[in-house]
């Protein structure tokens, strides 16, 4: 047996995986690792990485394997991921999971399970177009379903909230056609290694929360 504890979060944009991380991450004391949120901060800080893979995420489009596999080995040979991590947003792409998988191999420990948060596509453009991000911290708002306290500041840091770029119309369509396309083959993929946990994402926030921490228990 293994002995660290891997997590990854599967599911569509707007399925609610960087929600609902934050609260299983706490419980379960497991880092949050979130590709996204790695290359967005690589964006802001202009690095090699950044300027790669902002023409990619501009379009709604993956960034190319090689270059998410070797960032999230970084990440995970890092000393907090010493117990295992929670996964958010990696892998997106087969050829991501099985590098995921030998690369586990090699630090001891494996994906013990995976929860697939299933929301269907009309909601999805509904929490995509209505998403409102901080700038300083990160912390995700729902300008319907979750509003910050104070509108266009963060509960937790005050910083300014804004749109993402690739959270408008034309683009959340075409990340949910990427999505389709190239990640939904990964439900199939850990279903028959037997780790699949299917979440009903439609509910409210606590409910979906609730509903995971029970699977995984
Ligand atoms: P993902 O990380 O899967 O792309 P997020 O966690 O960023 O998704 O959620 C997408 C949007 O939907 C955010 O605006 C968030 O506040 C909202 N949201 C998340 N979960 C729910 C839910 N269960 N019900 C309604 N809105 C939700
Ligand atoms: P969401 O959860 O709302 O789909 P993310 O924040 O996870 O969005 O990802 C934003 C963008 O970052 C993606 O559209 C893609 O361009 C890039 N990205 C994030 N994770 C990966 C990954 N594992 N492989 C390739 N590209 C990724
Ligand atoms: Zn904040």
């Amino acid at each position: 047996m293994s002995l660290k504890t891997f997590i990854v979060l599967l599911g569509p944009p707007g399925a609610g995986k960087g929600t609902q991380a934050q609260v299983i991450s706490e419980k379960l004391k497991l880092p949050h690792i979130s590709s996204g949120d790695i290359f967005r901060e690589n964006l802001k800080g202009q690095t090699e990485l950044g300027k790669l893979a902002k023409g990619y995420m501009d379009k709604g489009e993956l960034v190319p394997d090689d270059v998410t596999i070797s960032m999230i080995r970084d990440r995970l040979s890092r000393s907090d991921c010493s117990t295992g991590a929670l996964l958010d947003g990696f892998p997106r792409t087969p050829t991501q999971a099985e590098a995921l998988a030998s690369l586990l191999s090699s630090l001891d420990g494996s994906v013990k399970a995976v929860p697939y948060i299933n929301v269907p596509e009309h909601i999805l453009i509904e929490r995509l177009t209505g998403r409102w991000t901080c700038r300083s911290c990160g912390q995700v708002y729902h300008e319907k379903f979750n509003p910050s306290k104070v509108q266009g500041k963060c509960d937790f840091c005050a910083g300014e909230l804004y749109q993402r770029d690739d959270d408008k119309a034309e683009t959340v369509t075409r990340r949910i056609h990427v999505y389709l396309e190239q990640t939904q083959p990964l439900i199939d993929f850990y279903q028959q290694r037997g780790v699949l946990l299917e979440v009903d994402g439609t509910l409210s926030i606590e409910q979906v929360s609730v509903d995971l921490l029970t699977a995984l228990s």
